[in-house]
């Protein structure tokens, strides 16, 4: 096994996930298969459950595992897709290590952090190099070096160190350097305690990546590298960049993947990088601004939508257009709707739970039909606008979604046949790749250019296909469904401009230099 972890420290958002999936796209485009792990230390079992307001948003591998947003970055910068054994959290471990003591396995033997513990995120790193086929893993520890919750963590990296040796274990420490405004200074001194506290669990880092909000002067990344123990050239300056698309080029220009490689004793060929350069030529050459009005109920954490914002820009960006998103607090649509919408080139709906701010959602919409403004819908989105169109087009008044109210007569949204057994909220969503077979002769069939389509999903209720015919008859229509053609999986308007939704998650397949075709049939009735 070759594996670079990747810590972090001072605090998180510096980041250190960007960090890893640039070193990882730039040993991928030099011809390794890589593969990427993160654990996190908290004790919740996995983030399918975590308020998206607190942890952002929720990445669902192709093998429906809910996983950490770091995940998306791996996937769309590596351009591969990750898999289950790819997000792991403390919660998780300990789950699996308790069922095992109370199942007897260990024998009445007493059960410990050191050796249990560790030797069980050692068993899910070597799971995901062999699932993956890998020839360098790159594991990202969560949280920041000194953190209690994973000091088990850094000691199981300090482990597979000695047992494998240095050249199939390698170390990147991602810190930041601070910038003081009072004086006008970068401070070093911090560093230099995170690196000193690396080393008091065992680890000497091998490469160090100083993060800086500006430009970093060579003579202080000379005294970084010396008071640190670290060469110069092993020493990274990674300053804050306008887009995190360039972060793998201002590494390549370091000869970062190069360095790194010749470490882990594999050959290090130029990486091919033509993808990227494009989309960079792209982004330079994006001058018209386009307004995307993002109608959401976690708008306060911009995370929350981290995927599906990253798409809408690099959408844009592919038909050379500069995306502005507006997030708009959806209960806020309810009281004031025309001035919050009425400046906007397009809006979107993206996923969510619960019954808070879907009266503004379906205001939003009932706005973007009649006014012919583009309109594209995520998951929840799909549902509102099923909803909109009944209540507003058929006259039915008391239309809704039986996740908002079980109790009333026409939910037009109600539960999947399969979710009402269950009795539990955690991993057991309609989660995973779905096949969707198109209408011809569709804007979807238009749009994505194919009559079967596999997308990603995360979802327990679905179009009611009671209300169907009725809802055809007047201009709703669902163009593409599952095989059997029982769950509507895309629907569209007739006579609008763009008014298309998808009971999917696009955003989690799409990728920067090739988005997703609904983002850019999105953009494109925009322009
Ligand atoms: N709450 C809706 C459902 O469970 C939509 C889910 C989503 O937007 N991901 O079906």
């Amino acid at each position: 096994m070759k594996i670079i972890f990747v810590t972090g420290w001072v605090l998180s958002g510096i980041g250190k996930g960007i960090a890893a999936a640039s070193i990882g796209a730039l040993i991928a485009w030099s011809g390794k298969k890589v593969f990427c792990q993160k654990f996190d230390g908290y004790l919740n079992v996995d983030p399918g459950t975590m308020n998206p307001t607190q942890h952002g948003e929720v990445f669902v591998t192709a093998d429906g595992a809910e996983t950490d947003l770091d995940i998306g970055h791996y996937e769309r910068f590596l351009d591969t897709d990750m898999n289950k054994y790819s997000s792991f959290t403390t919660g998780r471990l300990y789950e699996e290590i308790i069922l095992k003591e109370r199942r007897g396995d260990f024998l009445g033997g007493t059960v410990q952090i050191v050796p249990h513990l560790t030797d069980l995120v050692k068993e899910k790193i070597r799971v995901g190099f062999e699932s993956s086929g890998a020839d360098v893993s790159i594991v990202e520890i969560g949280g920041t070096v000194g953190d209690m919750e994973n000091e088990y963590l850094l000691e199981t990296a300090r482990q597979l160190r000695h047992e494998l040796g240095e050249t199939n274990v390698r170390f990147v420490h991602v810190a930041l350097l601070p910038y003081l405004m009072a004086s006008k200074e970068l401070k070093s001194k911090p560093i230099q305690h995170s690196v000193r506290t690396l080393m008091s669990y065992g680890i000497n880092p091998d490469f160090l990546i100083v993060r800086a909000d500006t430009d970093i002067p060579e003579d202080m990344m000379s005294k970084i590298a010396s008071a640190s123990g670290i060469p110069r050239s092993a020493t990274i300056s990674a300053p804050t960049l306008d887009s995190i698309y360039r972060v793998p080029l201002a590494f390549n220009e370091e000869h970062f993947w190069e360095k790194i490689l010749l470490k882990l004793d594999l050959e290090a060929p130029k990486p091919d990088m033509k993808n990227w350069i494009e989309l960079m030529n792209n982004i330079d050459n994006s001058l018209d601004v386009i307004r995307i009005g993002m109608v959401g109920k976690y708008v306060n954490l911009e995370d929350a939508y981290y995927s599906l914002n990253e798409w809408l820009k690099c959408a844009g960006f592919h038909l050379r257009h500069r995306i502005k998103i507006r997030f708009i607090e959806a209960e806020e649509v309810e009281l004031r709707w025309a001035s919050l919408l009425e400046w906007l080139d397009g809006i979107c709906i993206p996923g969510g739970f619960g019954t808070r701010g879907t009266e503004g959602m379906i205001q939003a919409a009932e706005y973007a039909r009649i006014n012919k403004i583009p309109f594209l819908w995520i998951c929840l989105g799909s549902q509102i606008m099923a909803i909109e169109f009944a209540r507003n087009v058929l006259g039915i008044a008391d239309a809704s979604s039986e996740e908002f109210t079980p109790k009333w007569k026409n939910n037009i949204i109600h539960i999947m046949e399969d979710q009402k057994k269950l009795d539990s909220k955690w991993g057991n969503m309609r989660l995973w790749n779905y096949t969707c077979v198109i209408r011809k002769w569709s804007l979807a069939e238009k749009v994505y250019d194919s009559l079967s389509i596999v997308e990603r999903h995360r979802h327990r209720f679905e179009f009611n296909p009671k209300y169907r015919e009725q809802m055809e008859k007047s201009g709703f229509i669902v163009s593409a469904t599952s095989p059997d053609g029982t769950l509507a999986e895309v629907v569209e308007l007739k006579d609008h401009p763009y008014m298309i939704a998808t009971q999917a998650h696009p955003e989690l397949i799409s990728r920067p230099h090739c988005p997703h075709p609904l983002f850019v049939g999105f953009v494109r009735a925009m322009i």
